[in-house]
């Protein structure tokens, strides 16, 4: 950054100039330099320049505060020196010097993003899917409100034919000088122009469609899609897929978060699916082989003689596809012995042998009082 130039010399005052003379030579030299008026490449920073040595010298206390430690008591460099130096330390509860100029004089960084190319907001759309749509995949096309860029007027929000203006009232900063009151007085802060928004150009002709917004609101259709394997709380990002920037900036990025909607048969953990299966005693004693259900359709399972009850039997490759990469995880198939809640007359002889085979003597018990009538209802079915 180039030195800056003293205050007074920027105005062409001497050091003892009254008011009206500072008044009156930035009065002269704002018409001088106005970036409107003067289309000289350095129009607009000795135009600058002029603003802010008048906004220092204007007020008598910023200039009290100038004379006596230059341009290092007006940006942060110097501040704390200032203020251990003294002279300022009635100004306790305010939070010092630093404080007050660092409102004047922020730095360029918020003078620059107010009217530099802005990314457009990003955008959440929740996607909800089936189970199955999760596990496969799906191709499908999605339709949400957005804000475009405007195509009557390409984005700059001037009617066609025309262009924006430097903004007339902050002369292209998107800042403007407030007066507020303050416990030292009047004191200037600096806020967003009202006139530009803060963008510092203006529009004097504004466009028809947007207004001058440069935005327009539609609604916005894009192709998706979902990979196999999504799992529930995943999102998938689509870039340029949100909203429209501002100055020129790109659009914002639509966020897909996937919804998995819960299955009656299977539960799923990552890639691992799990699901139960009731066999009888029977079948648990004898073992058998029998249908079982997978996302991709029924499969062989060989339970084994001998089964007992919350037994996980693992079928390879049958759970959810891995999102990275190749294959799929598992699926777990946990069985459950279901005892008969009635027995006919065959059943119980059968039974009866099979406990005298083993040599065990049991005192049979008749059934519970509410089986009882729960299998009479479903006698009469
Ligand atoms: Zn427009
Ligand atoms: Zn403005």
């Amino acid at each position: 950054m180039a030195e800056k130039r003293d205050y007074y010399e920027v105005l062409g005052v001497s050091r003892d100039a009254s008011d009206d003379e500072i008044k009156r030579a930035f009065r002269k030299l704002s018409k001088k330099y106005h970036p409107d008026l003067n289309k000289a490449p350095d129009a607009e920073a000795k135009f600058k320049e002029v603003n802010e040595a008048y906004e220092v010298l204007s007020d008598p206390q910023k200039r009290a505060a100038y004379d006596q430690y230059g341009h290092a008591g007006m940006d942060g460099a110097g501040a704390g020196n200032a203020g251990g130096a003294g002279g300022f330390g009635d100004f306790g509860g305010f939070g010092g010097f630093d404080d007050i100029f660092s409102s004047f004089f922020g730095g360029g960084n918020a003078q620059q993003s107010a009217s530099s190319p802005r990314q457009g907001n990003d955008l959440q759309y929740r996607m909800d899917l089936d189970f199955k749509e999760a596990i496969f995949g799906k191709s499908t096309t999605i339709s949400y409100n957005r804000e475009a860029t405007c195509e009557t007027c390409n984005g700059s929000g001037a009617a066609p034919g025309t262009s924006p203006v430097t903004c007339h009232k902050c002369h292209g900063s998107g800042y403007v000088e407030v007066d507020r009151r303050t416990p030292l007085g009047m004191m200037r802060t600096r806020e967003v122009c009202d006139v530009c928004g803060g963008t510092g150009k203006e529009i004097k002709e504004k466009c028809p469609t947007c207004h001058g917004s440069g935005h327009q609101s539609e609604r916005h259709s894009v192709k998706v899609k979902v990979p196999a394997g999504v799992d529930d709380g995943q999102q998938m990002r689509l870039q340029g897929q949100g909203e429209a920037g501002s100055n020129g900036g790109p659009y914002g990025d639509l966020y897909i978060v996937f919804r998995v909607k819960p299955s009656r048969q299977f539960t799923r953990d990552g890639t691992e699916i799990y699901s139960s299966l009731n066999i009888s005693f029977v079948q648990a004693a004898l073992g058998d082989e029998i249908d079982v259900d997978t996302v991709y359709g029924p499969v062989k399972l060989k339970i084994p003689a001998g089964t007992q009850t919350d037994t996980s039997f693992r079928l390879r490759g049958k759970g959810a596809p891995k999102l990275h990469g190749n294959g799929a995880g598992d699926q777990h198939v946990k069985v459950r012995i279901v005892t008969p809640k009635s027995l006919n007359n065959k059943q119980r002889e059968a039974l009866e042998a099979f406990m005298n085979a083993s040599g065990e003597h049991v005192q049979p018990q008749e059934g519970g009082f509410f089986n009882k009538i729960k299998d009479s209802f479903k006698g009469e079915k």
